[in-house]
């Protein structure tokens, strides 16, 4: 059977992997310990209940293929290399990498238990000094609730 060797696992990386497993030998490359939902990553700094839930195993993924906690630096012709010095043969190779964005809309940690100890002092400093938000919804909704002594002004009116 050919093998596919996708590289990233975030949404599109998972979504194509999930569709393959079935049909090819999957090896979904991905440096995190762990699939990050990005759309709750700004809310979580002001609602810490929201960042232990943005993560999720990748163990329960895939059937037949497998994740390779690793990060790729080479793609050519037949495969893909890795940080490890991992090669993996490949028939299909798909760069899945995605885009990256300032913490903490993006986490720049590969571990999710170093995230959430990131979020955890970032949390810790919004509750101190009441700062702004750029999530207009973790501004309207969690960071009032959060830190009721602090006044918020938001830039939009919410309907
Ligand atoms: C704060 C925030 C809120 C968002 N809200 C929404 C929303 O409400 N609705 C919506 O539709 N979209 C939303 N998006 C956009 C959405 O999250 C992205 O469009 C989507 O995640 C893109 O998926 P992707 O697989 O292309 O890339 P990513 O999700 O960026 O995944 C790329 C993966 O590749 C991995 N990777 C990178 N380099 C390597 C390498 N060399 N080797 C191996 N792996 C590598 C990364 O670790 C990552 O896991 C939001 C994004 C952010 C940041």
């Amino acid at each position: 059977m050919s093998t596919a060797a996708i590289i990233g696992g975030g949404n599109g990386g998972i979504t194509l992997a999930k569709a393959l497993d079935e049909h090819l030998d999957v090896v979904l490359i991905e440096p995190k310990d762990a699939f990050v939902h990005s759309v709750a990553a700004l809310r979580g700094p002001v609602d810490q209940e929201w960042s232990s839930r943005s993560f999720f195993d990748y163990a329960t993924l895939l059937t037949r293929g497998r994740v390779l906690r690793d990060r790729a630096v080479k793609a050519d012709a037949t495969g893909v290399s890795t940080a490890a010095g991992t090669r993996i043969d490949a028939d299909y190779i798909v760069l899945a990498t995605g885009s990256t964005y300032p913490y903490p809309a993006k986490y720049d940690l590969d571990d999710s238990t170093a995230v959430l100890a990131k979020l955890t002092t970032t949390h810790q400093a919004l509750h101190e000094t009441g700062s702004p938000v750029q999530d207009p919804g973790s501004g309207e909704n969690s960071l009032p609730r959060q830190v009721p002594s602090r006044t918020l002004l938001t830039g939009y009116s919410p309907s």
